[in-house]
């Protein structure tokens, strides 16, 4: 006798969920599991316009490094830029958001964290305010104007929403539990409905182009 699917939680917060599946195909689970890495966006910093940088590193590591900072992302308010009706390679409010750095050690020798960026939008912000960017030396400077867009960890793994994501065996047969943690520009719970939502409609994308094959020889 097929058992009826169902599912348990089995622990969450804003940054972490397991979840029971029971009597549920495995590749199903999988599928979200790979979905939440690699297609649910976020936002991470992609483009940087530096206006002064007097410090040891150079513009491109520094670029790099503010690429890899968590931004906290609303996926209701933004759009992937290529599925943005402004037609700007600026881009505007709803694919992109800008955010400004200005920072100086004077006598003393500081450390630049994220802390310091300034966002345009009062939500997209560092996830964290104590992430390293940089230390000046006294007199070194730097300025910059960075813009962060939504974009997927299957394009460059600073946009992937998760810092794990795994599937395991449960105790009883036909159990997997389905483990995830984020970096927290999404909550778990954000991660996985995107992902379930992406996977239902890649599901009737494949079942829409099934039906709408013909035989041939048959009209
Ligand atoms: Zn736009």
């Amino acid at each position: 006798m097929v058992q009826a699917p169902s599912l348990d939680l089995v622990s969450k917060n804003n940054e972490r969920i397991v979840l029971r599946f029971n009597n549920v195909p495995r590749q199903y689970v999988n599928a979200i599991r790979r979905i939440m890495i690699s297609e649910v966006p976020t936002l991470a910093i992609d483009d940087v316009v530096m206006m002064e940088n007097s410090s040891v590193m150079h513009d491109e590591a520094i670029a790099h490094r503010l690429g890899l900072i968590p931004l906290r992302t609303d996926l209701n308010r933004f759009v992937l830029p290529q599925d943005c009706d402004c037609n700007n390679s600026l881009g505007c409010s709803k694919c992109r958001v800008l955010l400004v750095l200005d920072s100086e050690a004077t006598d003393k020798t500081k450390l630049v964290t994220s802390g310091e960026l300034v966002s345009e939008d009062d939500m997209v912000r560092p996830v964290s305010s104590g992430i390293p960017i940089i230390i000046l030396a006294p007199a070194q400077k730097l300025k910059f104007e960075a813009y962060a867009r939504l974009g997927l960890g299957s394009t460059h793994a600073k946009w992937q929403p998760t810092t794990c994501s795994i599937v395991t065996d449960g105790t009883e047969q036909n159990q997997s539990i389905l483990t995830v943690e984020t970096t927290g520009a999404l909550t778990a719970e954000e991660t996985i409905d995107a992902a379930i939502q992406r996977l239902n409609s890649k599901v009737k994308g494949f079942t829409d182009a099934v039906t709408s094959l013909q035989v041939p020889g048959t009209t």
